[in-house]
């Protein structure tokens, strides 16, 4: 009973900002008001409830994604890593020299997916942290993002355990995620201002399609034999060539721009639409351009772009060739789709 006391008073004090000596003095002017009917630890809960700090054992329910509000202060949840973003460094503001660092992360349990934010020490998580990892988050705060959607904070009076035993198994899995990444594994999601010029793996950019370059027809003829562009083959007979898409975008994240490039099937998603489909509409329209008219419906949305990154020595920019386009809720879509498949297992 002490320890429990002890442990909302420390609460209450980190909570509320308070002093000790202040919150005990709160506490006893409690007990004095209500004649004595409840106990130390009693008093204490009742003045964390009245300062709106959740103590109780019982008030201090596991949240789920879907039930984080703006400006919880004591978040306990468990929950799956996505994404895992690159740890960044700042300079302290009014603190010259001093540094602070942050890592991000796209968390998800089975009602939704979230953004968690991790200050000071706690980003060197990002480190050892990977997709498909489980987080055990004690004490977490919650506010909005410059979009006003809810994310999660951790500090340092918050705790983190990366796969506790036996918690979370339930959890979705990632594994099928593999398709934000062409399916060699989950690629790097990077803000488009942090794109490197030869990036070393593949890399995911989480943008809005600005424009679509539309001047040209979507085709480029393909070698039968190798699948290449005609002009990268120079070993098969292109007598007869297969025609295959190709779209060119301006993506926007909101630290940059970059031109995209989708080829085959990361344009056959855009268009959401086969390759055949596609030549039988340009030639029914008899005009290939035609096909800019389904592709600029996604003008403005927000999608997953997973590819590479290289530097166009003729431009002198950075350009991404996508390989595979996913919708921002596609975990949501594979989480219902395992769901449905685990169902008749029950
Ligand atoms: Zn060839």
């Amino acid at each position: 009973m002490q320890a429990d006391f002890d442990s909302v008073v420390r609460k209450l004090v980190d909570d509320a900002h308070l002093p000790r000596e202040e919150i005990l003095k709160l506490i006893e002017a409690k007990k004095k008001e209500l004649a004595g009917l409840v106990s130390d630890v009693g008093a204490a809960h009742i003045i964390a409830n009245e300062l709106g700090i959740q103590t109780l054992p019982s008030l201090k329910t596991v949240s789920k994604i879907d039930d984080l509000r703006p400006g919880m202060s004591a978040v306990d949840i468990v929950v799956r890593i996505l994404r895992v973003f690159e740890k960044k460094e700042f300079e302290r503001k009014g603190q010259a020299g001093q540094t602070g660092q942050l890592a991000s992360f796209i968390v998800l349990d089975e009602t939704g997916t979230t953004r968690l934010v991790l200050w000071g020490a706690l980003a060197n998580l990002s480190d050892a942290a990977k997709p498909g990892d489980i987080l055990k988050i004690s004490n977490a705060y919650t506010k909005t993002d410059l979009q006003g959607r809810v994310e999660m904070h951790g500090s340092n009076r918050t705790r983190i355990a990366l796969n506790p035993d036996g918690v979370g198994e339930d959890l979705p899995k990632v594994s099928a995620a593999g398709s934000y990444s062409g399916g060699s594994g989950i690629a790097k999601e990077k803000e488009i201002s942090e794109l490197l010029e030869n990036e070393p793996t593949q890399v995911s950019v989480r943008a809005i399609v600005m424009k679509i370059f539309d001047q040209r027809a979507p085709f480029f003829e393909t070698c039968q034999t190798c699948g290449r562009s005609v002009n990268l083959c120079a070993e098969h007979d292109h007598s007869t060539t297969k025609k295959a898409l190709i779209l060119s975008l301006l993506l926007d994240d909101g630290t940059g721009v970059i031109r995209t490039t989708l080829f085959k099937n990361a344009a056959e998603s855009l268009l959401k639409m086969s390759t055949e489909e596609a030549e039988k509409l340009a030639e029914l329209a008899g005009n290939p351009l035609v096909l800019y008219t389904a592709a600029n419906k996604v003008v403005g949305t927000e999608l997953v772009f997973t590819g590479r990154v290289k530097k166009n020595a003729v431009f002198d920019r950075m350009e991404m060739i996508a390989n595979s386009v996913s919708e921002v809720n596609v975990a949501e879509e594979i989480r219902k789709l395992e769901k449905e498949l685990e169902e008749p297992a029950k």
